[in-house]
């Protein structure tokens, strides 16, 4: 199996990425996305609002996408990297420990650019090094008319990873076929039950298990799962079982770098991180199903901080102090990796 094959021809510009061989199936896509975006059905939520003429839904967001931070990241999966990472605000999911809570539940004060400039910031990005654009959220689904349009103005062939919850509805599914090199799908719970009590998202598991069936038929896939503590059993097993009955092959990386923020800080159960035995009961389950773990991230322990620059407002770092007593920090910059270094032992 010569893995991710489409994609890396792309990244390695080896080959066109597919809509940019066609543009004119573009022009096309765009005004179906369009059409969509009038009765909203891009996800399964199906809010049916007129979003074309100034209505909002569930997740917010406005006729024009808005991003909250960009920048060029080290640290995905090897194949990935240097990726260029776009923000966008709005999500159609509410997870209780989402991390960027305050610009994915109100996309209200994202940066609006025009698809001209933000495909002039892509290219710019993609001279500098990255090899694809990353499109994630928020969920970049509830912003896809105007990703279209971004698309439609980039010059230079750019590898495009789409990086979603995969709650899309079949129509937006559709429409991604023949534009998207590589989806990057986090398979965030094993049952729908979870979904609801966690993300306040119903159907998840049966709308995510469809559009993953699809993404494997229309281009290369990777699938992750950040494990959640307490839920091994019921969300991680579901899941490498499904995919080892479905897609196996499919590159699996199983994330351990949960850490607790927003809602989830004051919920018992989901205040706390991993343990060790958690992580390796979920290390020997996925072994044991025979999924792909080729692509397996390295822990977040040891990453590389984020560069300092203009874009420091956006994300800021925050600092928790959990219950366990560890200490998690999110959104490390490198002019402060000296302090942590003098306060954390052994870290990074
Ligand atoms: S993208 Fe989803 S959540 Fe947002 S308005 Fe449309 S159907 Fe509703």
């Amino acid at each position: 199996m010569r893995l991710l094959q489409g994609y890396r021809a792309v990244a390695g510009g080896e080959r066109l990425p597919s809509f940019a061989a066609d543009r004119s199936r573009l022009d096309e896509k765009i005004e179906a996305a369009d059409r969509l975006l009038c009765r909203c059905c891009l996800c399964e939520r199906r809010c049916g609002v007129d979003r074309y003429n100034g209505e909002t839904g569930f997740c917010g967001a406005a006729r024009e996408g808005s991003y909250f931070f960009e920048h060029i990241l080290w640290g995905e999966e090897k194949p990935l990297i240097p990726s260029h990472e776009i923000f966008f605000t709005g999500c159609n999911m509410r997870c209780n420990y989402c991390y960027s809570w305050e610009h994915v539940e109100d996309p209200s004060g994202g940066r609006i650019l025009a698809p001209e400039e933000m495909a002039g910031l892509i290219d710019r990005r993609s001279l500098e090094g990255a090899i694809n654009v990353n499109l994630i959220g928020g969920e970049p689904t509830v912003n896809l008319p105007y990703i279209f349009k971004v698309l439609r103005c980039l010059q230079r062939p750019t590898a495009i990873v789409w990086n979603s919850n995969f709650h899309m509805s079949r129509e937006a599914m559709s429409l991604l076929d023949g534009v998207v090199d590589l989806y990057l799908g986090d398979f965030r719970f094993g049952n729908n039950e979870c979904a609801v009590r966690l993300a306040g998202t119903p159907d998840y598991f049966d709308a995510a298990a469809r559009n993953f069936m699809a993404a494997a038929s229309s281009g290369d896939l990777i699938i992750r799962h950040l494990l959640l503590p307490g839920h091994t059993d019921c969300c991680l097993k579901p899941i490498a079982e499904w995919v080892s009955r479905h897609l196996p092959g499919v590159p699996f990386n199983l994330m351990f770098q949960y850490t607790p923020f927003h809602r989830a800080l004051s919920c018992p159960q989901m205040c706390r991180s991993l343990t060790e035995e958690e992580e390796d009961t979920a290390r020997r389950m996925v072994e044991g199903l025979g999924l792909n773990t080729c692509l397996w991230n390295t822990p977040l322990k040891g990453a590389a901080a984020l560069p300092s620059n203009d874009n420091r407002e956006e994300l800021k770092t925050t600092i928790t102090f959990r219950p366990d007593g560890r200490v998690g920090i999110m959104h490390l910059y490198d002019d402060l990796l000296d302090v942590v270094k003098m306060l954390g032992r052994g870290y990074p």
